[in-house]
């Protein structure tokens, strides 16, 4: 069974049956899966859900899969907080740096999350075929948990996604196809082939239950800090999945009195080469136009339009919390510089959150004493880096001088 009672267009407020599948509403909006949470709120307790071990199902309450037998695994873990103690010092800051490192998870980023739960809903309609645009770790996530589940992934990206992705996703029985263009391009193949090809879209909320696995990031989050929620999250803010799951995450245990009212901050980063949320944040607007000439190395937040953009930016202001771009350089300085100082290699992405903490540290949007959350949403090892050693002649004498 589910607590599952009916689907609901996020815009409009029009409900949809949830036995079967979806993409978009008629308005052409994100679907949200809402639950009966005074159910949920007796059959689970804070105490019960301490004693179970199986990652992020262990909140199957407040999951939409039906049958025990549908919900896909790779083997999912709960994601470590990881204290920044000697950036926290460095920058004469006071309050604590965490980083939530989703790095540790199956495929080596949080699209597992949505893509887990979005195949295991696939298995539960009977549904054979997924396809999607990625900029690789979607993609990735996509291939492993449909070959888990014994589906077939047809997987579209921008011929310039980094290599390391493009092989894993082929890897893992993806079929993969590399396109001349950027992700929206990617999108417009996989929605015109529907027809012609009768497989089933996962794009990045085009389907209701991606959210549902991301929102998972909330729960979890709330559930380590011991129910005590932080003063601002830092998410790297692409198609918004994440903060938007996040925050209907914090409704949901706000409706079942697990939290109070209290909200961190949401704070939207993007790459000052790809904001469109920034600047319609900026501008006062809901609504963010396609980014032209889209560029960052950042490559899960290369995403140049949104179709939950008024809902990223909604959360963003009722947290009050803002949207802000980092540049290209800040971004490869912040994770070079952690990596250094902590010995934790962050995505390019996640650096992005931490080079914005330091913007908004120093121009007061952070106070001194606040906890951020930052969240580094890929394992840095999927990334290109730039390597600085030496080399020694093993034939030649050693100056052993030069270790000192
Ligand atoms: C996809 C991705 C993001 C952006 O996530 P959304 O929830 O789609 O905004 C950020 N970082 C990484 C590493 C990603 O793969």
């Amino acid at each position: 069974m589910s607590f599952v009672t009916h689907l609901e267009c996020s815009y409009t407020g029009e409900q949809y049956e949830a036995n079967r599948p979806h993409n978009l509403s008629k308005a052409g909006k994100p679907l949200l899966v809402r639950y009966n949470l005074d159910a949920v709120k007796s059959a689970l307790t804070k105490e019960k859900l301490a004693t179970r071990t199986e990652g992020f199902w262990r909140y199957r309450e407040l999951l939409p899969v039906t049958q025990a037998g549908n919900r896909v695994s790779l083997g999912e873990v709960v994601t470590p907080l990881v204290l920044l103690p000697r950036s926290a010092e460095t920058l004469g800051f006071s309050g604590e740096i965490i980083v939530k490192d989703e790095g540790r998870l199956p495929t080596g980023s949080f699209k597992a999350r949505g893509l887990c739960l979005a195949v295991s809903m696939a298995k539960e309609f009977g549904l054979s075929h997924l396809a999607m645009p990625t900029n690789g770790n979607a993609g990735a996530a996509l291939a492993a948990y449909a070959r888990a589940a014994g589906m077939r992934a047809t997987v579209f990206c921008p011929d310039d996604t980094p290599r390391v992705n493009i092989e894993e996703i082929a890897l893992q029985g993806g079929e993969t196809y590399l396109v001349n263009g950027l992700i929206t391009d990617c999108g417009k193949i996989v929605g015109e082939g529907k027809e012609a090809v009768g497989w089933f879209d996962v794009s990045t909320l085009k389907e209701p239950y991606r959210i549902e696995g991301k929102k998972t990031m909330g729960l979890e989050l709330a559930e380590q800090m011991s129910w005590e929620l932080p003063d601002a999250i830092f998410y790297p803010t692409g198609g918004g999945t994440g903060l938007i799951g996040m925050w209907k995450a914090f409704d949901e245990l706000e409706a079942m009195g697990w939290i109070g009212p209290k909200r961190p901050k949401m704070i939207a980063v993007q790459a000052s080469g790809c904001a469109p949320i920034v600047k319609a944040w900026e501008a006062g607007e809901e609504h963010a136009p396609l980014w032209e000439n889209a560029w960052t190395a950042a490559a899960g937040i290369r995403v140049p339009a949104a179709v939950g953009d008024f809902l990223i930016i909604r959360a963003v202001r009722q947290s009050d919390g803002f949207a802000i771009a980092v540049d290209e350089d800040d971004i490869f300085d912040a994770r070079a510089e952690v990596a250094k100082s902590e010995g934790l290699l962050l995505c390019p992405e996640g650096a992005a959150t931490y080079a914005a903490f330091k913007a908004a540290l120093a121009d007061g949007r952070i106070a001194q004493t606040d906890r951020v959350v930052l969240y580094n949403c890929a394992t840095g090892l999927k990334y290109p880096m730039t390597a600085e050693s030496k080399t020694i002649d093993r034939h030649q004498p050693i100056d052993y001088a030069q270790f000192n």
